[in-house]
Formats: structure tokens, C-alpha cells, sequence
């Protein structure tokens, strides 16, 4: 019986295997011709400034919908087209759509509004990027003081020529550096200031817990002062509720972003969420209560 147990557990252990690389390799496909088949998309998630309580900007997420797989999520394929290098032609018209789509909308709301773009490790890789940049900023007329790049705190760390010379390249077009997911990585102070990093976004598992939990409150208090002691604009990213919001404001944590604002959007409906946000200033005081 045990040995019949066993086969068994080899079975459907192989079977979900076989089922896992199947899925992946028809996601793979299906990848392949996302770009081809106009099935990418870009969405904008607003950042409000906690201070005024007016929009200052937003970060560009891509948004894949195939015909018959329906809208996958980019946890989803983001790793998938890091590892098969399609982030390469996948990223290089995101950041063009995202500048070109940015900028218009600037000029439409007339409003100073920076433009936030997510690089992951293997477009680095990639020879051209500062050129692929270079040629997104031109194109669309973005000033570059208004692009934001956001990297994950350990991309400072790999301590490669690729990223850092890169990187240095791009600060010195006048772009600027956001650090995503912070406080899950592994970056020391050295880092942040040696490569002169703009921004911190506190990553969204330490704010859903700020309101209610002490260490994670703790956390984010620390990050804030930090970053203010090194003149490093913070930003919380994923603020779900009101109880999160009001803990930001008390921590006087410069901007927040999250479904709590407003979901990122499709370029069209984007205005109408800022307008929408300057009628309602939801700029709420911030309440002395418990320790958190
Ligand atoms: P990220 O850069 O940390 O982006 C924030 C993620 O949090 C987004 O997920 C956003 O939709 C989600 N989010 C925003 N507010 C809330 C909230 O209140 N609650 C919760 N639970 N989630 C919220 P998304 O769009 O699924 O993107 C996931 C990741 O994929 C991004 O994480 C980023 O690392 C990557 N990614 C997205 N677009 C691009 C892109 O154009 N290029 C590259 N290289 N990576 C991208
Ligand atoms: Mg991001
Ligand atoms: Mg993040
Ligand atoms: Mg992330």
C-alpha cells in the first residue's frame, strides 16, 4: 500500500508539474505576440502629495488582456518576460507609451505632474536602455527632471557595471531615481546616497500593517525619518484604508498611492480621477491618537 501510495504521490505530483509547465509554456506563446497583437496596455495610479492633498503624479503599470487567457496580472508575467528576455521589447514600449501618454496628459490637466516608470533587472541588461530613454524623452517631449525611474533597492547591490554605469547615465540626463518595495531588500545608506536616489516608496506590506501593528508601525516611522534626515522625498505605496492614511499623515510621510486614492486607470479615465480628487480634497487633519 505504501509503495502504491507513493506512485500515486508521484503521479499527481508529475501531473501538476506537467500541468505548471504547460500553463507556462502557452503563457510563454501567448507572450511572444502580446506586443504584435496590441493586447499591452498601460494604466496610471495616482501619488497625491500629503501635505496639499493634490495629485503630483503617477506610476505607469502594464496591463496585458489576451484574447482567450483574459487580463493576466504582471506578477504574473513580468517574471515570465524577465526570463525570456521579452522584457526587452515589452519594456522598451512600455517606457515609450508611458512618456508619450504622461506628457499628454500634463498638457491636458496642465498640472506639474511627474511620470513614474518601473525598470526591472534584466532590461539593465539591455546595452541601449539609457539610449532607449534617451529616445522616449525626445520623442515625447517629457522633460526628464519629470521622469521617475522606479528600481528595487537590491538592483543598487548587484554592484554590476551594467546597472550602476547605467544608472549614473540617467541621473545625468536629469532623471530621477525612486526606490521601490523599500524596506524588503537589503540596501544600506551607502547606497541610497552614493547614487543620489530622489525617492523611497515604503513597500505596501509595512503601510497595510502601520495602522495596527507596532513593529510595522515602527518601520515606517523609521523610514520616514530617515529619508527625511537624507533629504529623500517618502512615498507608501498600497494605502487601502483610512486608518492607513491618517497613520501617513500623522508620520508626516510626503505622498501616498493606493487603491485608498484611486486604482490605476487607463490614460483616457485618468483625468477625470484627478479631477475628480481637486473637487474633493479628501485632505483629512491628522489626529493625535495612539502611539502608532
Ligand atoms: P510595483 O512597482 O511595486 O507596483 C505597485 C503594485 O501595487 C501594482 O501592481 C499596483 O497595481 C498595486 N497596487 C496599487 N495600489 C494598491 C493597493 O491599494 N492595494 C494592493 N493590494 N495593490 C495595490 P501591478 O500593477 O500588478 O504590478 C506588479 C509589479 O509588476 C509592479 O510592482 C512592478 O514591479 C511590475 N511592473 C508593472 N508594470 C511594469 C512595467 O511597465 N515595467 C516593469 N519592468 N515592471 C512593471
Ligand atoms: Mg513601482
Ligand atoms: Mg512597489
Ligand atoms: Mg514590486
Amino acid at each position: 500500500a505504501a509503495k502504491d501510495n507513493g506512485r500515486n504521490q508521484f503521479q499527481i505530483f508529475s501531473e501538476s508539474m506537467l500541468k505548471e509547465t504547460a500553463e507556462r509554456l502557452t503563457m510563454e506563446h501567448a507572450l511572444r505576440h502580446a506586443l504584435g497583437n496590441k493586447e499591452l496596455s498601460m494604466h496610471y495610479q495616482p501619488q497625491i502629495s500629503l501635505t496639499t492633498g493634490r495629485v503630483t503624479g503617477m506610476e505607469a503599470l502594464l496591463r496585458w488582456t489576451h484574447s482567450r487567457l483574459g487580463s493576466i496580472s504582471p506578477s504574473q508575467f513580468i517574471p515570465l518576460a524577465e526570463e525570456t528576455g521579452l522584457i526587452v521589447p515589452i519594456g522598451e514600449w512600455a517606457f515609450m507609451t508611458a512618456c508619450c501618454e504622461g506628457k499628454a496628459l500634463r498638457d491636458e490637466l496642465d498640472m506639474d505632474l511627474t511620470v513614474s516608470i518601473n525598470l526591472s533587472p534584466r532590461q539593465f541588461q539591455q546595452k541601449n536602455l539609457v539610449h532607449v530613454v534617451e529616445h522616449s524623452l525626445s520623442k515625447s517631449g517629457l522633460s526628464p527632471d519629470k521622469l521617475q525611474i522606479e528600481i528595487t533597492e537590491n538592483m543598487l547591490m548587484v554592484n554590476s557595471e551594467h546597472v550602476l554605469d547605467k544608472l549614473q547615465r540617467m541621473r545625468e540626463l536629469g532623471v530621477r531615481i525612486s526606490i521601490d518595495d523599500f524596506g524588503t531588500g537589503f540596501c544600506s545608506f551607502s547606497y541610497l546616497l552614493e547614487y543620489q536616489v530622489d525617492r523611497l516608496k515604503i513597500d505596501q506590506s509595512f503601510v497595510k500593517k502601520a495602522g495596527t501593528d507596532a513593529n510595522a508601525a515602527a518601520v515606517v516611522r523609521t523610514i520616514i525619518a530617515m529619508s527625511h534626515g537624507l533629504n529623500i522625498k517618502v512615498v507608501a505605496e498600497g494605502v487601502e484604508t483610512d486608518e492607513q492614511m491618517r497613520f501617513l499623515l500623522r508620520r508626516k510621510c510626503d505622498e501616498a498611492q493606493g487603491n485608498f486614492i484611486a486604482k490605476p486607470v487607463p490614460q483616457a479615465e485618468f483625468c477625470e480621477v484627478v479631477r475628480r480628487y481637486a473637487n474633493s480634497p479628501s485632505s483629512p487633519e491628522s489626529e493625535p491618537v495612539s502611539g502608532l
